[in-house]
């Protein structure tokens, strides 16, 4: 199994869920959010390096407000550049961490509870590749593991077909992206999906989710 990998972490290191704004206990709604075309701008190509990423303008503001109504923020994104061999995981982790410090140097609540990415070139057919829900399946289950306090720990996973669902975990999450492979990843999961337009982002679809 391909499995999905997270921002300076391992899989399966703990995970820091700081306290959601405004309410007193999460209630179990994430809001999956594709990167490019939701939360920065990719009109001119795709981001290679820092010197691509532009945050879309007041894009913090909206991930605090998504928070405030009781999201915890998921963010999900396809890196077959890694996969294809032109750049490392140690590129990307430049992008996030610049991604990460400019959300919060805009708005200190526009905290994101996880990063999963995909590193996979779309010829190795990864369960953890949108279309394909892995990305999605995992979050959900180390979310909720944490949550309740439990041990991240491969037992406590499920991966692929294993990975029934709970149709009501979902209910009230959402799926934002701007292709037909985050629509997929989200039926496939089992999500409500919103799309954006590549070119304005998140502040075009966020009306629905507040
Ligand atoms: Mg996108």
């Amino acid at each position: 199994m391909l499995l999905p990998h997270r921002h300076r972490a391992a899989l399966l290191d703990p995970l820091e869920l700081p306290p959601l704004p405004g309410v007193d206990e999460w209630d179990g709604r994430l809001a999956y959010l594709d990167r490019d075309g939701v939360l920065n701008d990719n009109d001119e190509g795709y981001v290679n390096s820092e010197a691509d990423f532009f945050l879309f303008n007041g894009i913090a503001d909206l991930v605090a407000s998504l928070r405030i109504s009781g999201y915890r923020i998921v963010v999900v994104t396809n890196q077959s550049p890694i996969g294809r061999g032109w750049w490392g995981h140690d590129r990307l982790e430049g992008i996030h961490d610049l991604m990460i410090s400019e959300l919060l140097a805009g708005n200190e609540l526009a905290v994101i509870d996880l990063i999963l990415y995909s590193p996979y070139a779309p010829s190795d057919q990864a369960w953890s590749r949108k279309p394909c829900p892995g990305m999605l399946q995992v979050a959900r289950q180390l979310l909720d593991l944490t949550a309740a306090g439990q041990q991240l720990v491969e037992s406590n996973l499920l991966y692929g077909p294993e990975y029934s669902g709970k149709p009501d975990a979902e209910a009230g999450s959402v799926m934002v992206g701007d292709r037909d492979s985050d629509e997929g990843a989200a039926a496939a999961h089992g999500v409500r999906f919103l799309r954006t337009p590549g070119d304005t982002g998140l502040a075009a679809v966020i009306d629905h989710m507040l």
